[in-house]
């Protein structure tokens, strides 16, 4: 066994716990813990844990002074300092494996309630209206659907929607992977081609100084006025003002997002408007996803320790 001191600063699934207790790592679980008291004691722990709930700050690096690694039980890196930690040394991990169905079966679920308006239908009887007749939907077969970042997620959920028959359309930085590109019929595109094309249009990149309102107005513009954005990877991607400028104006037909500039985002003006779907980060809240994670993390930190 090893006795390193581990910290975990979010929420995360027992599983972690148990297999790092199973190998003698000492825990102290502090779900709740506050950035000041992180500040204060970071400095006691060999390995740091966090979610997403957490950040990981260059202030609290600076004091790490006896941290090996900080794992993100998740996908985005985007609450950890990499240049902070990278510069002291400190591994940055993650475990890309867990969301990844978890997160395109949400997009799926997005985009059906998108094509059929269900959550409008489901206000509308809770409020004493029966909108049978404005809500005259939309089929996904024989759609275009436009991914914008084929990796991990974007590549399950061309899967799903392929077998929904819809027509996929994808853009990335990266060569696309050529079996799945063949296995879904996929239709590559430069990113312009991808937004002019498509009826529904999916975000799957990380959050970086390049994808920083990648989707902003002048892009909105040259959207289809019935094309539907789905947003499930970073709040900064989209440009949230001018997503409401469009769809209030009826230049776009629609969107779903699961994440958002501020979270939470209770309170945000999209939510005036009927033809938005919000949902509060749930992309990869899903028992399979989070015990994936916690286990994925759990068996990297060991391998780690282990040299
Ligand atoms: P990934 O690293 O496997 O794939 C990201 C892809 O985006 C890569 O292929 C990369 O080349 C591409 N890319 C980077 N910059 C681009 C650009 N400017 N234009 C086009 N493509 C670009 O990541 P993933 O596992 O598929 O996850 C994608 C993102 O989803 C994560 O970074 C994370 O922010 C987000 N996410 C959200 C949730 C949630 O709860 N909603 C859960 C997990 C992940």
């Amino acid at each position: 066994g090893f006795d390193d001191s581990v910290l975990i600063c979010d929420e995360v699934d027992p599983i972690l716990n148990k297999i790092l207790e199973d190998n003698d790592l000492k825990i102290s679980y502090e779900p709740e813990i506050t950035p000041d008291q992180i500040l204060e004691k970071i400095s006691n722990y060999n390995i740091v844990i966090v979610r997403s709930r957490t950040t990981i700050t260059k202030e609290m690096i600076d004091k790490a002074d006896n941290c090996k690694i900080i794992a993100r039980v998740g996908v985005g890196l985007d609450n950890v300092d990499q240049e902070a930690a990278k510069i002291k040394n400190i591994r940055v991990i993650n475990a890309v494996e867990g969301a990844m169905n978890a997160v395109a079966e949400l997009v799926l679920g997005l985009m059906l309630s998108l094509a059929r308006q269900t959550a409008r239908g489901d206000r509308g009887i809770r409020n004493g209206q029966w909108l049978k007749k404005e809500l005259k939907g939309t089929e996904l077969k024989g759609k275009y659907l436009g991914i914008i970042g084929l990796g991990n997620i974007g590549k399950r959920l061309g899967r799903l929607a392929r077998a929904l028959n819809m027509n996929i359309i994808g853009y990335d930085v990266v060569p696309i992977d050529e079996e799945f590109s063949k296995e879904v019929g996929l239709m590559k595109a430069d990113l312009n081609t991808l937004l002019q094309s498509s009826d529904y249009i999916s975000i799957h990149v990380p959050l970086l100084d390049s994808t920083y309102h990648l989707l902003d107005a002048q892009k909105m513009s040259t959207m289809k006025k019935t094309a539907k954005i789905i947003n499930t990877s970073r709040g900064g991607v989209v440009d949230e003002d001018a997503l409401y400028d469009a769809l209030k104006n009826g230049t776009l037909g629609g969107a779903a997002l699961d994440v958002f500039e501020k979270e939470p985002a209770v309170g945000t003006k999209l939510a005036e408007l009927d033809n938005v779907i919000l949902t509060p980060h749930i992309g990869a809240q899903t028992k399979e996803a989070q015990s994936l994670a916690a286990n994925v993390i759990a068996e990297k930190i060991i391998q780690i320790l282990r040299g």
